[in-house]
């Protein structure tokens, strides 16, 4: 069976990703750090729309806690494999420059870039042996594109994870596994709700944030078969804030 995994599938953004590839009928592989009250009640969400998810906790950032945890599953899943991967996790911890604690730069980083990267490298043999179209979908940024004063850490992070999906995408191409990025601008979620909402969603053409589910949508879509030729891309969804 060809499973979904979505890291920081407990909340926000995440959350509405593993709720959207439910409801296309993929089993769903929950990743969280440490809200396991939060997973468990999108797992039972999901069970109660008629789909089927498992948690799978780890902290993206530790190798062997990917490791391991991968292990585990294959293990209990021999016949199976991860054939969609959404690397959702990440975190905000925004500073100016100068004032920058050390940690804060490298537990952004580490998060976002490093945990693609010992997500992905564990996940890409068996999605390049089946030949099925395996489908890879990073969580970047609007930073990532811009850069955001305050954010240096994260920027950095969006902007790196956008530069190894169009590395990744060449690479694996030929495999039939598509890798692309989705540029979130402002969507309401516990990340931005620290936010001046008011102020800033004057800066945004259609003047709101976007929804959660409205980015779940966008991943649906590029997991989806009709999205079969697509890869290498950075897709902005962000009201018209660039
Ligand atoms: P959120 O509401 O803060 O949720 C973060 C999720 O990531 C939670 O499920 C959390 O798990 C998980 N997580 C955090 N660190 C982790 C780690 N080291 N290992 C495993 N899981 C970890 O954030 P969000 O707004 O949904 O953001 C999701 C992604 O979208 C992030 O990559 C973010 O940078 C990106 N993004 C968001 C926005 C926005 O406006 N919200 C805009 C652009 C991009 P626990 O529940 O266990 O803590």
């Amino acid at each position: 069976m060809k499973y979904a995994l979505v890291t920081g599938g407990s909340r926000g953004l995440g959350k509405a990703v593993c709720l959207k590839l439910a409801s296309m009928g993929m089993p769903v592989i929950i990743n969280y750090q440490s809200n396991g009250e939060a997973a468990e009640g999108v797992k039972a969400e999901i069970e109660a729309m008629g789909g089927q998810a498992e948690l799978m906790p780890f902290n993206v950032g530790k190798m062997e806690e990917v490791e391991a945890a991968m292990d585990k599953w294959q293990d209990a899943h021999p016949d199976d494999y991860i054939a969609y991967l959404v690397n959702n996790a990440g975190i905000r911890r925004d500073n100016v420059m100068f004032m920058m604690p050390e940690a804060d730069w490298h537990d952004v980083i580490n998060t976002s870039l490093n945990g693609f990267y010992y997500v992905t490298r564990r996940c890409l043999p068996k999605m390049m042996m089946r030949k099925h179209g395996g489908r890879i979908v990073n969580m970047a940024s609007l930073s990532g594109l811009k850069g955001m004063p305050g954010q240096t850490n994260y920027s950095a992070a969006k902007a790196a994870l956008i530069g190894a999906t169009k590395a990744l995408a060449q690479e694996v191409a030929p495999r039939a596994v598509t890798v692309n990025a989705v540029a979130p601008g402002f969507i309401e979620t516990d990340m931005t709700k620290d936010l001046p909402q008011d102020e800033l969603k004057q800066l945004v053409p259609m003047k709101r944030f976007g929804k959660a589910e409205e980015v779940a949508d966008l991943v649906g879509f590029l997991v989806s078969d009709a999205a079969s030729y697509i890869t290498g891309e950075v897709i902005s969804i962000n009201g018209g804030l660039y």
